[in-house]
């Protein structure tokens, strides 16, 4: 509701939005709400925006994950900001999955790269993954804030979020601006996992956060690889076209700060059981 109430008021017929292939599926929603002409363009592809900004006039709009939620990768933020500042397109990113997890008192990606409201004047979050409440905020200058609350149609023509999820929000970001230990630990859980998964023969995707998909290839394999796992009393979904391309199939491992160094244990040995099981050779 955020990405869309957002993105259709920035943009509008006659406007040109630059997506990234990958964006989540609310953000290319929005696009199509806002009946901007869209371009894609190829995941993470700095150069090939570059030259899709250059090429167009008018009123430009860039917007991206800052975490992508299948691959766990981080969007090129700082790449992106330059390329906005240079060819007067205005960056838009949401950031799911960065706040809470990323960056200094988890103030997210942007906070992680070093980068601030001068650089994208427009950040989307949701308060429904590490913040665990439900529902999304908007965060930019006040003069941005005042357009968005008089544009944005899914803010204006919806009842406002409860005051009880306002207040446990509210309680949650509080918690998670000063858990910092607690990041350390899933710091600590995520590097584990990408040293000892690699060990066995897994293929990982170059992910840095908290999502680590292991490439599997075929769905069968996929498949049959989260059944075993869920065999051994471990829940890890299998993700399978068409959410991700033919034979990118993956499973899709979410640590988190509750979980221990045990439970990651009983997930590697897991893991080493099921290949052979499986029969799994390199993906
Ligand atoms: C999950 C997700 C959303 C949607 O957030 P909800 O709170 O589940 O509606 C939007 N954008 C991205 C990138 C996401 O990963």
């Amino acid at each position: 509701m955020a990405n869309m109430g957002v993105i259709s008021a920035l943009a509008g017929r006659g406007d040109t939005i630059f997506s990234d292939r990958l964006n989540h599926a609310s953000i290319i929603d929005g696009c199509l709400l806002s009946r901007a002409r869209i371009r894609r363009y190829p995941h993470g592809d700095t150069e090939a925006l570059a030259e899709q900004l250059a090429g167009t006039e008018g009123h430009k709009v860039v917007v991206t994950d800052g975490v992508f939620s299948m691959d766990g990768d981080l969007a090129p933020l700082a790449e992106l900001a330059r390329l906005c500042r240079t060819h007067d397109a205005l960056l838009v990113v949401d950031d799911a999955h960065g706040f809470g997890v990323l960056g200094d008192g988890g103030r997210g990606s942007l906070s992680a790269c070093g980068l601030g409201q001068e650089d994208v004047p427009v950040v989307i979050g949701t308060l429904g993954k590490a913040f665990g409440t439900s529902g999304a905020f908007v965060a930019g200058s006040s003069l941005m804030m005042d357009y968005l609350v008089q544009k944005a149609r899914t803010y204006i023509y919806t009842t406002s979020m409860p005051p009880a999820i306002a207040a446990a929000s509210t309680a949650s970001i509080r918690m998670a601006m000063a858990a910092d230990d607690r990041r350390a630990h899933l710091r600590n859980l995520i590097d584990r996992f990408r040293r000892e998964a690699q060990a066995m023969g897994y293929a990982l995707m170059p992910s840095d956060t908290p999502i680590q998909p292991i490439l599997i290839g075929g769905a069968a394999e996929a498949m049959a690889l989260s059944r075993g796992l869920e065999g051994h009393g471990i829940w890890v979904t299998a993700i399978r076209p068409p959410t991700v391309p033919q034979g990118e199939s993956r499973l899709r491992v979410t640590l988190s700060a509750a979980h221990t160094e045990a439970h990651l244990d009983r997930l590697l040995q897991a893991l080493a059981v099921c290949r052979q099981e499986i029969g799994l050779t390199a993906a």
